[in-house]
């Protein structure tokens, strides 16, 4: 991370995120659930863009088109299955001002993330696990939908009311410039070990995985599995070191538990498409 994001830039930006704020609110698509939200996308984005093109020049991006084609292909039907959603619900805010890319990169680590603003990696360490076409489905659904919900975002807000004590975001940066910059950091993956995050909550995994499955639906992949795809993680788990994608995303029963449960939801939303 050193390097990449001077400190007096970060305070500028953070410094910047704060004016619209502090009455914000949103709600969640599907779940409907309301979230604290005290900074805006557009300065989020800018920063995830920048950041996300920077990790690309640091690691190594797949150019092998057997990797690479599947994720975009997936991915790319993925976004266009939520877009559809956001016109059909009058609610085109969703996806402003997001800039959708799907990089693979070649690191064994079972892993995948998404930054603000629909910017997507994944590790060739994962796609044995994913396996084909509706295994990466339930991968990149659940990045999309961290994305969509604004995850990250709810997490620096939640972090500005509870660990900076309420403090405005613009009072936050001059008085608790190191704080407040950590806090960023974590909360939108931003830090040296990028992709290793703060493990989201429960809360926000369990809208992941729910509002997920139902994006994969609606691009005509079959929710159900996603039960298998827990299924072989949960069993990935049991090797000698455990995956990364892991320690952030436990493939426990509880989860597939909870996955079963969903999964009727999901299926509402599903109508298979012809394999083209
Ligand atoms: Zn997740």
């Amino acid at each position: 991370m050193a390097g990449l994001m001077r400190h007096s830039l970060l305070v500028t930006v953070l410094a910047a995120l704060l004016l619209p704020l502090l009455s914000g609110c949103g709600e969640v698509a599907i779940t409907g659930r309301r979230q604290v939200m005290l900074v805006s996308d557009d300065m989020v984005h800018a920063m995830a863009f920048e950041q996300y093109d920077a990790f690309l020049e640091e690691h190594p991006v797949s150019t092998d088109p057997a990797k690479v084609e599947p994720v975009r292909r997936v991915g790319y039907r993925l976004v266009e299955a939520v877009e559809h959603y956001s016109r059909q619900q009058g609610r085109p805010e969703l996806l402003e001002g997001f800039q959708w890319q799907f990089n693979v990169i070649e690191d064994d680590q079972i892993n995948a993330w998404v930054m603000p603003g629909g910017k997507v990696v994944v590790y060739t360490g994962i796609l044995p696990v994913t396996r084909d076409d509706e295994g990466l489905a339930v991968v990149l659904g659940h990045e999309i939908a961290h994305a969509v919900a604004r995850h990250g975002s709810e997490r620096m807000s939640q972090g500005l009311l509870f660990e900076l004590g309420g403090m405005a975001l613009s009072r936050a940066v001059q008085e608790r410039p190191e704080a407040t910059q950590q806090l960023f950091m974590q909360s939108y993956g931003l830090g040296a070990q990028i992709g290793v995050l703060l493990p989201y909550s429960r809360l926000h995994e369990r809208e992941a995985d729910r509002l997920g499955m139902i994006f994969m639906a609606m691009a005509g992949y079959d929710p159900s599995a996603a039960v298998d795809f827990w299924q072989r993680m949960a069993a990935a788990q049991e090797g000698p070191r455990p995956p990364e994608l892991l320690s952030t995303h436990p493939a426990d029963d509880t989860r597939i538990a909870y996955i079963k449960e969903v999964l009727p939801e999901a299926m509402q939303y599903y109508t298979p498409r012809r394999n083209d």
